[in-house]
């Protein structure tokens, strides 16, 4: 049942453009944002009646596509039973289910589950509980962190710090933020055989400054927000044994990669490895509620437990929301009852044969695709706008950002909709790049 829509929109958007902030934008944005009515499955029903393709799962969450009935069910049958509860001394048969999922399917030796209200939050805690490990262990000099160029999470002070210096937002906050240690990216390619330069640079690093650092953070696999980028699983697993080596945990962030966006359930079991610590979000809830999660190990929560103060010290508000638990309890257990493998891989072969050969478009560097993720890299960032606009005209809704234009579709968006996707995405980025040429 789609309901109908009796909005007065030019006045709606007229109000938002002047009032409504939306993600790093401009006040009054330069913009109108575009209205949306409904959605459903990999559609969204703008507010001017056209229906569009999907390409973006509102930024890697809606991997069943929108209002998954099953989904939605579960969602009812909470909301009439419990919505919200407190968590500080009680707790609620959503919250606990969840756990008892992450626990089961995330990396071995990850048992002890914290529920975090969004990705930034979960890594808020992820990096909170690095330094009270060490705080317990009585060595509070190891409070520094390592990471990578061209990572990205989060956009709270903590996660600023550890996201690139440079497409970050380290300049505009630099006497804010903690003065981390950058190693340079990973090299790209998930099929590369490196020569392990950055491997190398990396360990230099940890060398000569483990004695303060008390944890890595690093995205697996796939750098989201911070270039787009794929690397290989044996740097992982060379990371893991570095971090063993020099005594420093590993942060895991599979806020983006969680949930079988790259071809496995998480993207640290491409290297088989564990991290000390692991951060969800996004896909948990198929893109339905905000909601987060951070685990890490029993060695971790029990060296903070006998310290001091021996508390683990968060607790947001909405802690374990139980109808966002609901949804990520009815999430997760269609993704694993879904054909999520074969869905994604047939995305990828679908990515690799549409998308690569845009690269021999002059103004494309780049075209990448891995798992249900397809990334075009063109050599100019300021034709975003452009692209979006042309493929709005295809019916195709994509949000490039700089130099990137990607997509990342539902694991079940059906075929003829791939199709249309990756024209549209096809034809709005040649259309773009032949316009602009001089
Ligand atoms: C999106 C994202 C975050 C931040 O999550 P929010 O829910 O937007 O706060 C952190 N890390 C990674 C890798 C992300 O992709």
């Amino acid at each position: 049942m789609t309901k109908h829509s009796t909005a007065n929109w030019p006045a709606l958007l007229d109000f938002d453009q002047q009032h409504l902030w939306h993600p790093y934008a401009k006040m009054p944005a330069s913009t109108p944002a575009i209205g949306v009515n409904s959605t459903r499955g990999s559609r969204i029903r703008l507010a001017d009646g056209r229906e569009v393709i999907d390409g973006m799962s509102s930024w890697w969450a809606a991997i069943h596509g929108y209002n998954h009935p099953t989904i939605l069910q579960a969602m009812h049958q909470q909301l009439d039973t419990m919505p919200h509860i407190m968590f500080g001394g009680l707790t609620h048969e959503p919250a606990i289910e969840l756990a008892q999922r992450l626990v089961k399917l995330s990396p071995q030796g990850l048992d002890k589950v914290f529920l975090a209200d969004s990705g930034s939050v979960s890594m808020e805690v992820a990096i909170k509980i690095a330094l009270q490990y060490w705080i317990s262990l009585k060595r509070p000099e190891k409070h520094r962190l390592l990471t990578v160029r061209n990572g990205y999470h989060g956009d709270t002070f903590a996660t600023m710090a550890v996201s690139d210096p440079e497409n970050g937002m380290h300049s505009l906050f630099t006497h804010m933020l903690k003065q981390h240690l950058f190693a340079p990216s990973p090299q790209m390619g998930f099929n590369r055989t490196s020569d392990n330069t950055d491997i190398v640079a990396l360990e230099a690093l940890l060398k000569k400054h483990h004695h303060e650092i008390a944890a890595v953070t690093i995205e697996p696999i796939v750098q989201g927000a911070g270039g787009m980028r794929f690397y290989r699983p044996d740097y992982l697993t060379q990371l893991r044994t570095l971090c063993d080596r020099y005594e420093v945990l590993l942060i895991v962030d599979e806020i983006a990669t969680g949930f079988g966006r790259t071809g496995q359930l998480f993207a640290s079991h491409w290297a088989g490895i564990s991290p000390d610590i692991m951060c969800v979000g996004k896909a948990l809830t198929g893109g339905t509620m905000t909601l987060a999660a951070t685990l890490c190990s029993a060695a971790i929560s029990d060296a903070i437990s006998a310290g001091t103060p021996g508390l683990l010290m968060h607790g947001p508000t909405f802690m374990g929301n139980p109808l966002a638990c609901a949804a990520a309890n009815a999430s997760i257990d269609l993704l694993l009852s879904s054909p999520w493998k074969k869905q994604v891989q047939s995305i990828e072969q679908h990515l690799q044969t549409t998308l690569t050969p845009l690269s021999e478009l002059k103004g494309v560097a780049d075209v990448r695709v891995l798992g249900a993720i397809g990334v075009v890299e063109l050599e100019h960032s300021d034709l975003g706008p452009a692209i979006q606009a042309a493929a709005l005209n295809e019916n195709v809704w994509l949000r490039p950002f700089g130099k990137l234009v990607y997509t990342m579709p539902a694991f079940n968006i059906p075929q003829c909709e791939l199709e249309q996707l990756t024209q549209g995405m096809t034809n709005a980025i040649a259309t773009v790049l032949n316009d602009s040429q001089p």
